[in-house]
């Protein structure tokens, strides 16, 4: 089966939001992408944690299938992430990031991660990022992801990277900053330009564009009343969608695509129930294929009632 390669962050969280909070909590772009990914392929961490960081965590995440050969412990401490959140769940407000141990993190991938076939260079400094992706053989598919932080200080190497993979996330607010664009559609065109062919835009409840070659589709999000803690949706968004592509084998087809921002959204509603990687981590794949077909049903205009 098509082995998914992941770089990114393996954090220690603190996260408020009016729900509630976690001090210190699993979290790392990496983390929620390996929980949503692991449910379509076999997932590889590459990244690295300090000697704080909880055995615990190490042990969940290898028991449900996840590959911690490459993730590294140094001296030093893990990387720490806070952000609140305001009523309305709409993008995380940044009150601290410690890089600690990511600092000096150079990867060196072993014979055997230089050939996965699928590459996911999630949130983590380009510089990192552009290092592994140098590293591999020939991977059939590389996504990326970024945020606010990178694109602010570290812009030209992100736009470098860019012009290497097939497939870019970001949401909204962070695409339009990239390409200092008006609205998501324009922003996807101008990254398509630059390299992706593959362009998915995420507006959080307002749910996502998908610019696939010069198509566009538009979906909605999944309806959930209350929201614990978006952090992460991004990523096991990323998870579920390159998860599926991993597993149909390819990035070219349209319908697969579809069905990859599917999967990525029901993914993501599971992930903002409750803090942290809770849910993920308790998640099975019959809950996700039920609330897949349920989200299908909600979608789906009859014909004969939309052309009335
Ligand atoms: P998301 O909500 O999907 O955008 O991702 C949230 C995760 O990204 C959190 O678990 C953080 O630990 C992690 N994160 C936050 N800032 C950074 C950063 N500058 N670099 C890498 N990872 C980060």
């Amino acid at each position: 089966m098509t082995r998914i390669l992941v770089v990114g962050s393996v954090a220690l969280d603190s996260v408020k939001t009016s729900e509630g909070e976690s001090r210190d909590a699993l979290g790392g772009s990496a983390v929620y992408f390996s929980l949503a990914a692991r449910h379509f392929a076999p997932v590889s961490i590459v990244g690295v944690v300090g000697r704080d960081f909880p055995s615990a965590h190490r042990r969940m995440l290898e028991g449900r299938g996840i590959d911690l050969a490459g993730l590294r412990a140094e001296a030093g401490k893990t990387f720490r992430w806070a952000g609140k959140y305001g009523r309305d769940m709409a993008g995380a407000k940044t009150l601290e990031t410690q890089l600690n141990v990511f600092k000096d993190f150079r990867p060196a991938l072993s014979e055997e991660q230089k050939g996965a076939p699928v590459l996911f260079l999630a949130n983590i400094d380009p510089e990192l990022q552009a290092d592994v992706l140098a590293q591999m053989r020939r991977p059939q598919i590389v996504a990326c992801d970024t945020m606010n932080f990178w694109i602010a200080s570290k812009l030209p190497a992100l736009k470098e990277l860019l012009s290497k993979v097939h497939i870019f996330f970001g949401n909204e607010e962070e695409a339009k900053k990239l390409t200092r664009q008006p609205n998501a559609l324009r922003a996807a065109r101008v990254i398509s330009e630059w390299g992706p062919s593959v362009v998915v835009i995420k507006k959080g409840e307002h749910g996502a564009v998908l610019k696939a070659g010069k198509e566009v589709f538009v979906f909605p999000a999944f309806p959930l009343e209350t929201v614990k803690d978006p952090t992460g949706a991004g990523d096991s968004f990323a998870g579920g969608f390159m998860g599926y592509l991993a597993s149909v084998g390819g990035c070219e087809d349209a319908h697969h695509l579809k069905r990859a921002v599917l999967y990525g959204t029901v993914m993501a509603s599971f992930n903002v129930e409750d803090f942290s990687t809770r849910r993920l981590e308790s998640l099975e794949r019959g809950d996700l294929e039920e609330r897949f077909v349920d989200f299908l049903e909600r979608l789906t205009v009859p014909r004969e009632a939309a052309l009335a």
